[in-house]
């Protein structure tokens, strides 16, 4: 761990850097992962386009398959699904003789929006641990796509629209694709999701149809027929002057959060998480059969749970540079 983010000194390159590096690994095209300014990124394929439009369609990408190796100064990297948004990656890294895991993101539940996380067995994982306290358990098999569409048919019913809020990148086009068998007219996007959404569709991901929610109001804002559509959008359009045009409308949130007090504010909460949840924190530590684990975000719970478990287990800061600087005159080239 180095002030620009994960670095691993014997490869030259950074795993998510938080500022400009020369050579940055990018786990998947969330903001707080992906960040302009690098010379070069290296991204799992079907996560390309999505980077191009986060962080410019000029930056220069090398893109791999999943499972595809490649070194990086004698380091043997794969990256392996995360099943968080679409070419959402852990980073598999190799050398002499010893592996380690940089997770990112992941989540295991079913996700018709990408494809499905994978194990990978390794000496020391890094894991992400957003929702890393026993108090969040999903609900596990639900069918959101017919609960959401439940909700929406029985707001039509009564003459009202329905807005859905959920994150531009990955949450809104999980959605659309858990509603693509059930959604029986198009669902009208939030400009802000309309051109991530179309990176999911040339990946070939079924999306339910959409419509840009703006191109609607103008054909509908002289006659009040803007009723019994399902809106997607992400929650800062409530701040928007031309809100009022949506009417009489139910709300609901579709995120991990809504379990719990999170719900407060909306008619409606899916708990709908891209994150794994305890459980499947503690599931895939186990599974990945690592002799030590490091843990990013929310640590303590998580960090003191497995080590009672009898796992070696620190929160992420223990990887601080200082910690691994040669104390003879050799330096690591910490950029
Ligand atoms: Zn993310
Ligand atoms: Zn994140």
């Amino acid at each position: 761990m180095t002030p620009k983010g994960l670095y691993c000194a014997k490869g030259g390159f950074y795993i998510d850097p938080h500022r400009s590096v020369e050579v940055a690994v990018v786990t998947h095209a969330h903001s707080d992962h992906a960040r302009r300014g690098s010379r070069e990124y290296i991204c799992e394929e079907s996560g390309a386009d999505l980077l191009r439009v986060r962080l410019g369609k000029n930056i220069s990408i090398k893109t791999y398959k999943y499972g595809e190796i490649f070194y990086l100064n004698g380091v043997k990297v794969s990256l392996h699904s995360a099943g968080h948004i679409l070419g959402s990656s852990q980073v598999r890294m190799e050398s002499e003789g010893e592996v380690w895991v940089a997770s990112g993101d992941y989540k295991r539940d079913k996700d018709p929006s990408c494809e499905p996380f994978e194990t990978v067995p390794c000496d020391v994982f890094i894991t992400e641990a957003t929702f890393g306290t026993p108090k969040f358990v999903w609900q596990k098999n639900l069918n959101h796509g017919e609960m959401i569409h439940q909700w929406w048919i029985e707001n039509e019913k009564n003459g009202l629209n329905s807005i859905l809020f959920g994150y531009s990148l990955g949450k809104a086009q999980r959605i659309l694709a858990e509603l693509y068998p059930f959604a029986h007219k198009p669902v009208l996007i939030h400009s802000s999701i309309h051109e991530l959404t179309e990176c999911y569709r040339g990946q070939n991901r079924n999306l339910a149809k959409t419509q840009v929610l703006m191109e609607k109001i103008k054909e509908l804002i002289f006659d009040q027929k803007l009723k019994g559509e399902l809106i997607l959008a992400p929650p800062s359009i409530m701040t928007e002057k031309w809100i009022h045009h949506l009417g009489n409308y139910q709300t609901a949130f579709a995120s991990g959060w809504m379990q719990g007090s999170g719900r407060r504010g909306y008619d409606r909460g899916f708990v709908m998480s891209d994150h794994a949840d305890w459980n499947d924190l503690i599931q895939t530590i186990k599974e990945s059969r690592a002799r030590k684990v490091y843990v990013q975000h929310r640590d303590g719970v998580l960090v003191r749970h497995l080590k009672k478990e009898g796992l070696e287990a620190f929160p992420v800061e223990e990887l601080f540079h200082d910690r691994f600087l040669p104390k003879s005159g050799e330096n690591l080239r910490l950029l």
